[in-house]
């Protein structure tokens, strides 16, 4: 595990590329309003496995809802020194009443052979012990600006 100076938006391209044929099967939408120009001192095989754990609740959610138009937005921004990254998709939301159980290890809604409740408690251990890093999951409405579709044929 090496520490590393690496540039934001180029790994989340390269997560796009790793989940593709997912979007393209699930006619997922990938909306991205990213500042190209932040570099983050950390781990971004661990970042990609953050959003592809991410990226696997909201396909289930969508499937769940049959969302026909998925949207999947992520938002990067520096403010204050800090580094954001907002991810948002649009299914039902969290329940607020789990809210606050999502990261606890086994904790899942989902049935036994379809949630393992692992990827946010990961998700949580690599962001927090990983890099000191905070992580945070609200119920918002789903508005954006300044976005770039990325089409995937
Ligand atoms: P799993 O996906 O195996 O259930 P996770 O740790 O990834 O475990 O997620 C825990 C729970 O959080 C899910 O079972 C689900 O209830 C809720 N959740 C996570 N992401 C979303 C989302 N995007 N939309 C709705 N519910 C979600
Ligand atoms: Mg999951």
């Amino acid at each position: 595990r090496n520490l590393q100076n690496y540039n934001l938006s180029s790994t989340i391209t390269n997560f796009i590329h790793l989940i593709e044929s997912s979007i393209k099967n699930s006619n997922i939408r990938m909306i991205l309003d990213l500042d190209d120009d932040i570099f983050i001192d950390g781990y971004p095989n661990e970042l990609i496995q953050c959003f592809i754990n991410i990226f696997n609740n909201s396909k289930d959610a969508y499937e769940e809802t049959n969302q026909e138009n998925p949207l999947f937005f992520i938002k990067t921004q520096k403010q204050n020194n800090q580094v954001i990254i907002k991810i948002k998709d649009n299914a039902q939301g969290i329940p607020q009443n789990i809210i606050s159980k999502i990261y606890e290890p086994y904790f899942t809604t989902k049935h036994k052979s379809q949630g393992t409740g692992l990827g946010l408690h990961m998700t949580y251990k690599l962001i927090t012990d990983g890099i000191n890093g905070k992580i945070d999951a609200k119920n918002v409405s789903f508005e954006f600006e300044n976005q770039t579709e990325i089409g995937v044929e």
